[in-house]
Order: C-alpha cells, then structure tokens, then sequence
C-alpha cells in the first residue's frame, strides 16, 4: 500500500516541487546519489574503484519528452566515458542508461541511434554499457533495441526484472555465451496481468530466473540487496564453478555499504550503481518505496532541519 502510493507520488510534479524544494532532501539525497556533476561522479568513482569495487555509472534523469535533451543525455555519456578512461578508471567502471532518457517514448530510432553512440563510445574508452529497464509498457522495444545495438556491440548488457511473469522465458533467450545479464526485483509499479504482486512470487521467480543464468553460458549479474538471494546466489556460483570472472554482485550505492565491501573481501565482484545529476526525484521516490526503514532516514532527516 505505502509502496504504491509513493510510485503513484513519483510521477506526480506536484509532489516532486514540494520535495526537491525542502530544505532537508540534500542530505538524503546525498546518500544515494553521487552528487550533480561530472566531477562528482569521478571522485566517487575513484573512492569505489579503490576500495575494490566495479562501478556502474547513472546519469540520472528518464522520459525526456525532446531531441535536445535526448541529445543532450548522450553527449553527457559521451564526455563521462572519455573522461573515466582520461583517469584510467575502465574497464573498473562501465555506465547503465535508460533509453527513456534517450528518446525511446517518442522517438525509438532517436533512442537506438543515441544508445549506439554511447556503446561506440565505451567500446573507445575500453569499457560496457547496460540497458537498464524501465516499466513493462517499455520491455519489448528495450530487448528489440538491445537485440540490435548488440549486433555490433555484443557486450551491451541487459536488465531483467523477476517480477514479470514472462522473465523465466526472457532469462533462457539471453542465458547464451556472451551475454550480460543484470537480474533484479524490479522497482516500478505494475499490474498484476504482467507481474507477480507479493514478494513471495518475485522472490521464488527471481531464483528460477538466477538458477537459468547461472546455469547458463552467459555472464550473470546478480542485482539484489537481499541476504538470501545473495546466499543463494554464492551457494550457485559454487556449484556451477562461477570464478570472480564469469558473474557478478550488483547492488546501489549507499545501500548494504558494509555487505559491498564483505563481497569484495570475499573475492567476488561487486559492481555499485552509482547514480549522478540533477534528476534525482523519480530514482529517490523507488529507492523509498522499496524499503521503509529508508522512509524512516528521510523523516529523521526532516526532523533534524527543524
Ligand atoms: C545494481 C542495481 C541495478 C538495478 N537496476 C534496475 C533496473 O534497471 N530496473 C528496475 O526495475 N530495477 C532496478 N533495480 C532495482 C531493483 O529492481 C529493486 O527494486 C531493488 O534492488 C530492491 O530489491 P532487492 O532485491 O534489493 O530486495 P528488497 O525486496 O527491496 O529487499 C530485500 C531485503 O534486502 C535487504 N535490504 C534491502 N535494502 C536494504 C537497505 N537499504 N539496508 C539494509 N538492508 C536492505 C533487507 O533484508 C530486505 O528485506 C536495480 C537494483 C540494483 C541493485
């Protein structure tokens, strides 16, 4: 119930004036987010690099509504790959894009077009990209682009979220050799028709799903905060002889902190999500809905500036 009505408030503008304006929601917003700059987005990149981990870089911001900010969007990927290299930070850190941000709601050959850019780009500095995945309306034109970009681009890397019903028979198509694949929960609000609604089911499919990847001869990447899917995610990749090469733990930044640097000391690879930029209200609002204890730092955080 909370759940939904914070995806509902996420979509609202209304709401969004009221929080980005508080004067509390900086400091909440610093936990997740990198800051808004390129810069700031370096300096945390460095930090994650050096304490062992591998990064993926968000630009924040999705469904631009014009060319120009599609635009503008990839040619910010674009400036971020090249200065990642500059600081010799690939192939360690590779980005993660939403083709929403790059045109796909109005235009999908803008956003293929802009997508292809930015994969021309990472494959110059050394280094991936991921397509993430946005709602359902978006699944088929998302794996229809990702088919296509990785024509020429075989590294471009997929999302896929456990709690559409149809990910099972999307994780055996993309289970093959060299394909990358990110699997988690799935962050937005969606009917039943199309996706399991207790966590129950989401958590039963995404085992399924993580047992046909990791079974597989592609390259896994595990996506979750939660302690017994990554459990179950190392008891796999014992099992099936899955070296620190061939899958990886994925979780955001600023979350489980102390879990990411276990991972690492355990030897696995752990990539961050590591969001940055202005844009930051639609990726706070999911990042509250998933959990309530984060709801509970942002109140906290309100009461502190009073
Ligand atoms: C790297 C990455 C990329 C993602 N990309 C996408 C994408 O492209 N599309 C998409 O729809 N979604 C994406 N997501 C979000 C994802 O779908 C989930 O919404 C999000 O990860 C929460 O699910 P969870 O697996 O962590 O489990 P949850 O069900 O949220 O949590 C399960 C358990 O994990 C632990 N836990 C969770 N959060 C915390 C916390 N803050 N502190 C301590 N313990 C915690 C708790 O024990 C909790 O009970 C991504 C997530 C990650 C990590």
């Amino acid at each position: 119930m909370l759940r939904s009505v914070i995806l509902a408030a996420s979509r609202s503008s209304q709401v969004e004036r009221l929080i980005a304006t508080a004067p509390f929601t900086r400091d909440v917003v610093g936990r997740f987010v990198a800051g808004s700059g390129t810069d700031d987005a370096l300096r945390a990149t460095r930090e994650l690099v050096g304490d062992g981990l591998a990064v993926t870089l968000d630009n924040l911001g999705e469904d631009t509504v014009t060319p120009e900010q599609a635009d503008a969007t990839r040619d910010e990927y674009v400036k971020l790959l090249r200065l990642l290299a500059a600081a010799g930070l690939t192939p360690a850190a590779e980005v993660s894009v939403k083709l929403s941000a790059l045109g796909q709601r109005f235009d999908e050959h803008l956003a293929y077009d802009n997508a292809r850019a930015i994969c021309v780009a990472a494959e110059a500095a050394g280094t991936t990209v991921t397509l993430d995945m946005e709602d359902h309306t978006t699944t088929d034109s998302t794996l229809d682009i990702l088919s296509k970009l990785r024509n020429d681009h075989p590294s471009t890397g997929a999302v896929l979220q456990a709690y559409l019903r149809r990910t099972e028979s999307d994780c055996r198509e993309l289970a093959g050799a060299g394909s990358r694949v990110r699997l988690c929960k799935g962050a937005y609000k969606e009917p039943e028709s199309v996706a399991y609604q207790s966590a129950h089911e989401v958590d039963r499919s995404y085992v399924r799903c993580l047992n046909i990847l990791m079974s597989g001869d592609g390259y896994p990447m595990l996506a979750t905060h939660d302690p017994r899917l990554i459990t179950i995610g190392e008891d796999r990749a014992r099992w099936f002889d899955r070296g620190p090469d061939r899958f990886e733990f994925q979780m955001l930044y600023g979350v489980r902190p102390e879990e990411q640097a276990r991972l690492v000391g355990e030897g696995y690879t752990m990539r961050t999500y590591l969001p940055y930029g202005e844009d930051w209200y639609g990726y706070l609002m999911r990042r509250l809905a998933e959990r309530p204890a984060n709801l509970a730092f942002f109140g906290r955080a309100l009461l502190s500036k009073k």
